[in-house]
Parts: C-alpha cells; sequence; structure tokens
C-alpha cells in the first residue's frame, strides 16, 4: 500500500491553515505506543514521536488516565491562586534537578524567553544594567519567538525578521577558546543545548561542558542549558547534562514535559529565582491543572520505573546497528548520538530517503538538509529496531 497523496483532508489543509510548515502527505488519526495510523488505516512505526515529545509513546495509558480526571476535575484556573499537580511538578523537578524553582509557560521558546528575561533581570536587580549580552552556539536551535530567534545561531531561522533583538553573539559549539574570547563583563549569560538537535544531533566534547561552566563561574555569566529536546529521559538520564556531571544556573524544558501536551518550564537556582519577583513575568496558561497532571503522570514514570534504562539499551541497539550499515554503505559518513536522540549524517539530500521509509511504514526525519533523526518514543522495542535498520539498510543501499 503506498501513501496517500491526494485527500480531502490536505486539499482543505493547504487551502486553510497558514503556510508555515511543509507537510508529508499523511493525515495522522490515531496513536497507541510507537505506533500511529492514518486516514486510511494504514499503520507506522513512529520514530519522529512529535519531534521528541511523545517519550512515553502515544496515548501513554496512564497519561491518559491523569488527563482524563483531572479534565473532568479542574482544567483552568488562574495562576491568582495555588493548584496542587503544578505544585508537585514543580517539587519534582526541584528534588530531580540542581533547581530550586519552576516557572511554568507553555512552549519551548516560552520557556527560553523566560530564561532570557530572568538572566538579564537578575543583573539588573545587582545594579548592573549593562550587563546584558548574551552568548550562544553557532547552529543551536532556540526557538521562533523574536527573542529567542535572536539567540538561535542560524542565519536562516533570523533572516527576514531583522532588526533581531541586540547583544546576542554567537560562538562554535566545541570551541572553548571561542567562547572565552566572546565573553565581556557586559556578558549574562551562556546558553547551550547540551546536544544541539536542530543544529544535527552534535554532541559536547568529553570535557566541554565543565569548561564552559568554569568559565560562567570565573566571569561571573548565568550557564543556561535548554534541555528542551534532550530533556524527560531522551539521553537514556532524566537530563543530558547528568552525563556530564556540571549543572547551569537556568534549565529550559518543554517538548516532553507534558507528553504531549502544550507544556513549558524554566527552572533555575534560588539565587537567580529572586529576580523574577510578581509582576516581573507570567503566563495565564502557564502550569494549568490539565497539563501539570499529565506532566505529574510523566514525571512519575520516568522517576520511578525502567524505562531510562530500557532507552539506553535500545539507543545502543540502534546506534550499532547504523554503525554496521554505515560499515556496508558508504552513503552513511557518521552515527551520532546519546540515548534515544540519534542522528546519521548522509551524503546528500536526507528527504529522498525520509519519503523512502514513510513508503515503507517509517517516520523519521531529517535536520540540516542531510542528518536522519531519530527520537523515537522511549518506549520503543527491539522488533521496532531491527524493522527501521532492516528498513534503513535497504534504503541506504540502493
Ligand atoms: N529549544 C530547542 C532545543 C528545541 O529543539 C526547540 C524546538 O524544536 C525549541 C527550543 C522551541 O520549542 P517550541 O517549538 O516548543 O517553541
Amino acid at each position: 500500500m503506498t501513501t496517500s497523496t491526494s485527500s480531502a483532508w490536505i486539499d482543505a489543509a493547504e487551502r486553510h491553515i497558514a503556510g508555515t510548515y511543509k507537510r508529508f502527505p499523511l493525515v495522522l488519526v490515531r496513536g497507541e505506543g510507537c505506533w500511529v495510523w492514518d486516514e486510511n488505516g494504514r499503520a507506522y512505526r513512529d520514530f519522529v514521536a512529535g519531534i521528541a515529545v511523545c517519550n512515553l509513546g502515544h496515548c501513554h495509558p496512564e497519561v491518559t488516565r491523569a488527563i482524563c480526571e483531572q479534565a473532568a476535575t479542574l482544567v483552568h484556573v488562574s495562576n491568582l491562586y495555588y493548584t496542587q499537580p503544578q505544585i508537585e511538578v514543580a517539587r519534582m523537578l526541584t528534588e530531580n534537578t540542581f533547581a530550586d524553582r519552576v516557572f511554568f509557560c507553555n512552549s519551548g521558546a516560552e520557556a527560553n524567553e523566560a530564561a532570557i528575561k530572568i538572566a538579564r533581570k537578575y543583573f539588573k536587580d545587582r545594579g548592573e544594567g549593562d550587563r546584558y549580552e548574551m552568548v550562544s552556539m553557532v547552529q543551536s536551535f532556540h526557538g521562533r519567538t523574536m527573542a529567542t530567534l535572536s539567540a538561535t545561531g542560524q542565519e536562516k531561522i533570523r533572516k527576514g525578521f531583522e532588526p533581531v533583538l541586540q547583544g546576542f553573539r554567537f560562538v562554535p559549539f566545541n570551541d572553548i577558546d571561542a567562547l572565552r574570547k566572546a565573553l565581556t563583563p557586559r556578558t549574562c549569560a551562556v546558553m547551550l543545548e547540551p546536544i544541539q538537535g536542530e543544529g544535527g544531533i552534535r554532541l559536547p566534547d568529553p570535557g566541554y561542558l565543565q569548561a564552559v561552566r568554569r568559565l560562567c563561574d570565573e566571569t561571573g555569566a548565568l550557564l543556561i542549558y535548554d534541555e528542551i529536546q534532550t530533556g524527560m529521559g531522551r539521553t537514556g538520564a532524566l537530563f543530558a547534562h547528568e552525563h556530564e556531571g556540571v549543572c547551569p544556573d537556568i534549565m529550559t524544558l518543554a517538548k516532553a514535559l507534558a507528553n504531549g501536551l502544550p507544556m513549558g518550564a524554566m527552572a533555575c537556582t534560588e539565587t537567580v529565582a529572586r529576580a523574577f519577583a510578581p509582576g516581573a513575568h507570567a503566563s495565564t496558561f502557564g502550569g494549568t491543572p490539565l497539563v501539570t497532571a499529565a506532566s505529574r503522570a510523566v514525571l512519575r514514570i520516568l522517576t520511578q520505573t525502567d524505562i531510562l534504562a530500557h532507552a539506553r539499551a535500545m539507543g545502543e541497539r540502534l546506534m550499532s546497528g547504523l554503525r554496521d550499515i554505515a560499515a556496508r554503505h558508504a552513503v552513511l559518513r557518521e552515527v551520532r548520538g546519546r540515548g534515544l536522540m540519534i542522528g546519521a549524517e548522509i551524503d546528500g539530500d536526507g528527504t529522498e530517503v525520509v519519503m523512502a521509509c514513510l513508503e515503507k511504514g517509517f517516520l523519521i526525519n531529517c535536520v540540516q538538509g542531510n542528518v536522519l533523526r531519530f527520537v523515537p518514543p522511549l518506549v520503543v522495542g527491539p522488533d521496532d529496531i531491527d524493522a527501521l535498520l532492516s528498513c534503513l539498510d535497504e534504503v541506504l543501499g540502493r
């Protein structure tokens, strides 16, 4: 059965939805675990997972139960009031990380906005008003709002929206000398992804994150980790920076935080958190009972089951299988990754490979034009991985 390219739904979408996405010709109607189904009833193994969002798989029963129960109890009240699921998620996040306090919002870009704002406010409150510059990385991705695209080290993301927010400098990831040179007395923060996601699954060199931490400590700049893609178990640890043993002052989360409900968070130390007094920042929907009830279930599963060990084992299986394929087919140049955040760099454009996999019943995607990205639900099984590997072996062998 081939993928449907003509559908009344797709025709309607092309007429009525803003054209910000180049979509695959696929109307998805249902999901369960690592599988999704299209409108014609065809099943696909999903190695995209909503781009590292559905980490527990589609419609995880415990998360679904939490959402349904909360939807029938209390969906939204203002943040003028306390709500129990929000308090519990804040407690779980702080108990499991360096952070002391959490600000809740609705997306990754909003979490990074909060991080950028609090870093500036932190120094303003100390009387260092001209300390507002930030250093982030070439090939980084931090979002599409005006501040977060200004922090994003990719020209194509900023193009057309100039003038962008002032005060951002970019240095190559893994280049500690460049970072040292870029830091000035005006630098309020260094912002980076512990593994670059949209930039092509780029891992830090051994010791790099420790060296960044040292530079921040020496200069007094705050360190911000954007764990929006790497967090919530994606790399086989709850947060990717745990692999490196160095903590930031601020960490941003979204994507898998509520396994598919829109939710973001900015977590930080007590000292930093003081900069967000009442009136400094806010969000109507941030941390509603509904999304935090889902997130509470997500965090319970991530911290109290063996899912992270499973993710590590499945990641190793996928990476070693990909390396075997690389040994057979030179078109596969390099395999990079940690846990279940994996990239395979190929010679040439990845679109054809992605489409060929789709035809064979596998959802994968491609970043930076030639890096195939695999970010399946962490519950992916050995059979799913072996099936994908034999599909790729055939497709790349052509
Ligand atoms: N930061 C990182 C590392 C991301 O991967 C993304 C999204 O891909 C974002 C920020 C932006 O998140 P959102 O699309 O929820 O605004």
